[in-house]
C-alpha cells in the first residue's frame, strides 16, 4: 500500500445518466465529488465491476466480467479514463487525475460519521 507507481490514480464517479447524455471526464472532475477514490488497476477494475453488478441488480455469480476486467486493468495500468454503464444509465467512470490536480491527497477525505473536532 501506499506505493505510488505512477502520477495518476482513479477518481470513481457514478452519474444517473444514460452514456450518450452524461458528462465529460473533465466535466465530472469539477462538478461531481468522487464516489470513490482509487489507488490501483484492481482497485479501479473492482470497483467498476461491483458498481457495474449493482446497477444491474445481478451477483458476482451471473456477471463476472472477465474480458472487461482485463482491459480495464490494462488501461487503468497505463492511466487512462474508463466510462462504462447501462445503455439508460447508470454511466460508471473511473477517471484518471493526475496528483497535482487532485485534493484528495492534500485533504483526506472526512470518514462518515467522524466527530467534528474543536481546536
Ligand atoms: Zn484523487
Amino acid at each position: 500500500m501506499g506505493q505510488h507507481t505512477s502520477g495518476t490514480h482513479h477518481h470513481g464517479y457514478v452519474e444517473d445518466a444514460p452514456l450518450n447524455q452524461a458528462m465529460s471526464a473533465h466535466e465530472r472532475l469539477s462538478r461531481l465529488d468522487a464516489v470513490e477514490i482509487l489507488h490501483t488497476p484492481d482497485e479501479v477494475a473492482q470497483w467498476l465491476a461491483s458498481t457495474l453488478r449493482a446497477a444491474m441488480g445481478k451477483s458476482e455469480d451471473e456477471v463476472a466480467f472477465e474480458d472487461e476486467w482485463d482491459q480495464w486493468v490494462k488501461y487503468a495500468h497505463s492511466g487512462e479514463t474508463i466510462t462504462t454503464g447501462l445503455l439508460r444509465g447508470p454511466t460508471i467512470s473511473a477517471v484518471s487525475v493526475p496528483e497535482a490536480d487532485c485534493r484528495c491527497a492534500s485533504t483526506p477525505l472526512v470518514p462518515v460519521g467522524g466527530k467534528k473536532r474543536s481546536r
